[in-house]
């Protein structure tokens, strides 16, 4: 099964995982079909994100922070992620996109991102091309 991991460096960041994923369809042998990006982990999100100017990144951490403010939860007691786990649930583990001609589709200005919300770890991202 086509996966790959990443390390992350920061507790909140976005890695941009575009290339990885055109470099997996592109070697699926798949010729239409749908690409399934998820990653296993209840502490980040795979998210599509603009990703020509770097500011969107600032300004989706900053966004998220102010949805989703650290320190105030009941989880917190536990292990201190109460926000990681909360921003990874509302935007989700995953994101599928379609295969047109052996080619994943995404618009000009569309990238893939793993958002890390409780980092610095080593993530896991599963691609799954059919
Ligand atoms: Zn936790």
């Amino acid at each position: 099964m086509p996966k790959f991991t990443i390390k992350s460096t920061h507790k909140n960041e976005l890695i941009d995982i575009t290339q990885k994923v055109h470099h997996i369809v592109n070697t699926a042998e798949v010729e239409d079909g749908i690409c399934l990006v998820y990653t296993l982990h209840t502490s980040a999100a795979v998210v599509v994100l603009e990703h020509w100017d770097p500011s969107i990144v600032d300004d989706f951490l900053t966004h998220m922070a102010t949805l989703v403010p650290a320190g105030k939860w009941k989880h917190d007691k536990v292990d201190g992620n109460g926000d990681a786990h909360l921003k990874s649930a509302i935007l989700g583990p995953s994101r599928s996109f379609p295969v047109v001609e052996g080619k994943l589709m995404l618009g000009r200005w569309q990238g893939i991102a793993l958002a890390e919300f409780d980092g610095p770890r080593e993530r896991e991202v599963l691609v799954i091309v059919t």
